[in-house]
């Protein structure tokens, strides 16, 4: 195969030798119409699907096969006949679909894109905690890296983790991680209060706090809220909707699918939205005519983010970087993603 990407014609070399490396990222290429083809001819070459999450690059989600949110990206991966995927996400984005694919390659663009939610709890972490609390059962948002997702007995996502911390006998401890703000929420919907929560969060969320969104809800009196809290970015915002931060038939939690079909259908000329940026992206394709506000237009994932066009076009032209989990500790990652699926609707349409 590097052979077959090594006679690349000439504008894949003049794009190629233009990619430049830096700390935040690779840089130096245009997501324009000339790069999309390119990237579309080295992915056939390549027999890969490209997945794109919804906080990418509008680049990035236009030339991907498939947008969506994390979960519904790796069970597309699971099922596509490609043997190759190509994950436009963060680091344990890809490596969750590598758990449910792992007889598949699976790359991502540049592997130093992390999560700071993901990265509030390490194995290590997670192992004293248990120790703290025999006998307990661990639940973890996805947003965690495969190694915490091991050590896991049920993951959530936002969807359902009441649903999944309401399946588990009321005498059990429960110990939630590692987002604060979806522990919080969840807490006081099943009002448990034998349920420890993790002091996690992701960093964007900051950017989307209970002040700025009374503030713009009062600014705006006639456009709708909607909060998307799929990736640890708006779980803030999800927990302040619940506290009656802001009036309760304003706002609307929604999945990515959810969100869409909202937009479509919404009377409301303009709508604000609690989220990570990308989101906006999608909204404003699918009902050009609302005006869609974010929140705070600085909730942008510095991670999500470091996908770039020069990123991509270098991962199909090397087949790099390549995401490995040690089929242990996948075999042991997969069961808990598959109780959570047991349990109930992980909201694939996030
Ligand atoms: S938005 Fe937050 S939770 Fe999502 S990938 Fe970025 S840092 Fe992680």
């Amino acid at each position: 195969m590097t052979e077959i990407l090594n006679r690349t014609d000439a504008p894949a070399e003049g794009l190629t030798a233009r990619i430049s490396d830096s700390p935040t990222g690779y840089t130096g290429v245009d997501g324009d119409e000339q790069w999309a083809a390119e990237i579309r001819r080295l992915a056939e070459l390549r027999g890969a699907t490209i997945l794109a999450h919804n906080y990418q690059l509008p680049a990035i989600q236009d030339v991907a096969d498939h947008v969506g949110d994390s979960l519904a990206l790796s069970r597309i991966a699971a099922a596509a006949p490609e043997d190759t995927i190509v994950f436009c996400g963060v680091h344990f984005m890809a490596e969750t679909a590598k758990i449910l694919s792992p007889d598949k390659t699976v790359l991502i663009p540049d592997q130093r894109a992390g999560c700071s939610l993901a990265d509030s709890i390490t194995p290590e972490d997670l192992r004293a905690w248990k120790n703290e609390h025999p006998g307990a059962v661990v639940v973890s948002y996805v947003n965690t890296t495969a190694a915490v997702k091991a050590l896991t007995d049920i993951c959530c996502t936002s969807s359902n983790a009441v649903d999944v911390v309401a399946s588990i006998p009321a005498d059990r401890e429960v110990l939630f991680c590692p987002d604060q703000f979806l522990g919080a929420h969840v807490r006081r919907v099943t009002g448990r209060e034998n349920l420890h929560v993790w002091a996690g969060e992701c960093h964007v969320h900051a950017g989307i706090n209970g002040d700025e969104l009374a503030e713009q809800v009062r600014e705006h009196p006639d456009a709708e809220l909607f909060v998307h809290p799929e990736c640890g970015c708006a779980t803030s915002a999800l927990y302040l909707a619940g506290e009656g931060a802001v009036p309760a038939d304003r706002v609307k939690i929604l999945s990515t699918g959810g969100m869409l079909d909202a937009a479509r259908a919404t009377r409301a000329r303009e709508v604000l939205v609690a989220t990570e940026v990308g989101m906006l992206y999608q909204l404003r394709n699918a009902a050009p005519g609302t005006n869609f506000q974010a929140v705070n237009d600085r909730a942008s994932c510095k991670f999500m983010k470091m996908i770039t066009p020069a990123a991509l076009l270098r991962c199909l032209v090397e087949g790099a970087d390549e995401v490995d989990v040690d089929p242990e500790t996948a075999a042991a990652a997969r069961r808990s993603v598959q109780r959570m699926i047991a349990i109930g609707q992980p909201g694939g349409g996030e």
